[in-house]
This record gives structure tokens, sequence and C-alpha cells, in this order.
């Protein structure tokens, strides 16, 4: 295959669900630029694109060279992924911003992840509890939690089907071997939608901001063979330490200081043995439900032999 026709193939795949256009079309118009004009091939190439994405009222954005590859929900752990899926709406939920078109939850065997799609994307309104194959939707990550994002390139088709849509919970034994910064009595950004911590009063996307308190605790539990990264949200850091967040602001208060509050939390629960259960997101579990089994064990021989793995 020539030089040019492997270009014109490309090209063609990228915009063949847009445009009514042929490999020839593209190859004719490849053709002419670089044996005519003498354009160097990468040149002509996006000089091509450029045309095709005018002609098709796109942005270079919108479309994306490589395979899409077909995945499970669980198995989304990459930012910006060109990924097709065979999933269930779950559930919608109200979407906040008039840029969004629908929001909620879509579910494989796999396990469930939030789905966006944009109002201007001009695609069919999703039904709740019907099963889609989609194709082109767009991982992103925020705060290790992965979602999809349907685009004006991602094609629906509803399927004759149902899923068993699987929980993606997990659950890990073992011992609390560190508890890392960000953890105990928190401030959160108060603006809708946001929930950013705020480090030193600073929303990184608000700015100075009066922020609400929280707790929580991001730990690692080591279960003898792995380490695992654990969120507790409010509910599961005051089950966790008995700590409740009134009881967390008083602390911080007589000592004019937020930090004794992760200091004591550490100090009670470090070195103690956990079942931890809850739905996995990217490489957090959330835990849900949190049961004492023993301890303290030696919390800096567990370390080690966690790090020496
Ligand atoms: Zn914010």
């Amino acid at each position: 295959m020539t030089d040019v026709r492997q270009h014109a193939e490309e090209i063609h795949e990228q915009f063949s669900d847009h445009l009514d256009v042929t490999v020839d079309d593209v190859a004719s118009r490849l053709d002419s630029l670089v044996n005519e004009y003498k354009v160097p091939v990468e040149e002509a190439r996006r000089s091509v694109t450029s045309h095709y994405l005018d002609q098709a009222g796109l942005e270079r954005d919108d479309i994306h060279s490589g395979g899409t590859s077909d995945v499970q929900v669980a198995d989304i752990e990459t930012d910006e992924q060109w990924v097709n899926l065979t999933a269930k709406v779950v559930d919608l939920w109200e979407p906040r911003s008039d840029s969004i078109g629908q929001v909620g939850l879509l579910g494989d065997e796999s396990g469930t992840i939030k789905f966006t799609k944009w109002a201007k994307s001009d695609l069919p309104e999703l039904e709740e509890g019907a099963v889609y194959r989609l194709g082109n939707v767009v991982t992103d990550e925020y705060q290790g939690r992965y979602s999809v994002k349907l685009n004006r390139t991602t094609t629906i088709e509803e399927l004759d089907t149902d899923i068993e849509v699987g929980d993606n919970e997990s659950e890990v034994e073992g011992a609390l071997v560190d508890i890392q910064s960000g953890s105990g009595l928190i401030k959160r950004c108060p603006h809708e939608d946001c929930t950013r911590v705020l480090q030193n009063g600073r929303c990184s996307e608000h700015g100075e901001v009066d922020g609400e308190f929280d707790l929580r605790i991001k730990g690692v539990v080591d279960d003898g063979v792995d380490v695992h990264e654990v969120i507790f949200n409010k509910e599961a850091t005051e089950e966790l330490t008995g700590i409740e967040l009134e009881e967390a602001k008083q602390m911080a208060m007589d000592a004019l200081d937020t930090t004794v509050v992760a200091d004591e939390m550490r100090d009670m629960t470090l070195g103690h043995y956990y079942r931890v259960s809850g739905p996995t997101m990217g490489r957090y579990l959330l835990a849900n439900d949190v049961e004492l089994l023993s301890g303290p064990v030696d919390v800096e021989a567990a370390l080690i032999k966690a790090r020496s793995m």
C-alpha cells in the first residue's frame, strides 16, 4: 500500500461516521498535494484533515486517531482513553448545569461508572433501564474516580438485551499501616459540585473560600500481599475512630490546630487489623463497612514488609 493510500484510509476512518466521503476522495486530495504540489505528507495530512473537520463542523478534539477498544467499566483506569462500552443505564441524575444534557450511572457485569452527555453533543436521550452499545466514549478522571463522557462522535445503539450489573464491591482485610496527609478534620470548598479539599483555605478552582468542615481518612491497608489505598468518608471515619465531626471541631478549637484530629486518629487506629469493604473507584477503595478484627500490630514491621514487596 502506498503511503498516501494508508494516510487516506486513516483519515477516512476518522470521518466515516460524520461525512459521506470515500477513501478515494481522501486519497485524491492527498495525492494532489503530495505529488503535484510537493507538500510533505504529514503537512498534507493536516491540511486534508482540516478540510474535512470544516466540512463536518467538528473541532480537532472531536476526532481521534488510533483504535478504540471494547472495555468493561471496571477496566477503566486511564484518563482520556477512547473506548466502547456495552452498558445499562442504571440511574439518571438531575444535571446541575445547562452544558450537561444527561448525567447518571452506567453499569455492566464488572460494575458501574458515572457518565456525562454534553448538551451540545446532539445525541439521542438515553433511557433508564435500557442497554446500549456506546461507541467512542472518552474516559475522564477526577480525584481518583473515573467517568466517561459521551461526545459528538459517540455512537449509540440500543440493544434488545439485559445486563446483570455488578457492584464492583471489594473487601480488604489487613493492618492499617499509614494515614496520609489530607486526613482528619478537613475543609471542603462550598461551591456547588466542587467539594475539593481546601489547602490553606484555598480551593484550587475557586480560590479563597469559606470552607465547610468534614472528616476523612486516606489510609493504607496492608493485607500481607498488597497495600490498598482506602478512603473513609465522614461516616466511615466516625465509625473507625469513634470521633464525630462536632467533637473533632471542638478538639481543633481547643488546640487552635486542626492537625490534632488526624494525630489522635492515627494513634487510635494505626496497626490495628480491619476488614473494610466498599466500591472501588480507580485505585481507591471507598470504605462503606469497617470492622475491627484485632490490633494493634507492629506498624514498623508491617510497613517494612509492605515496602519490600
Ligand atoms: Zn471549589
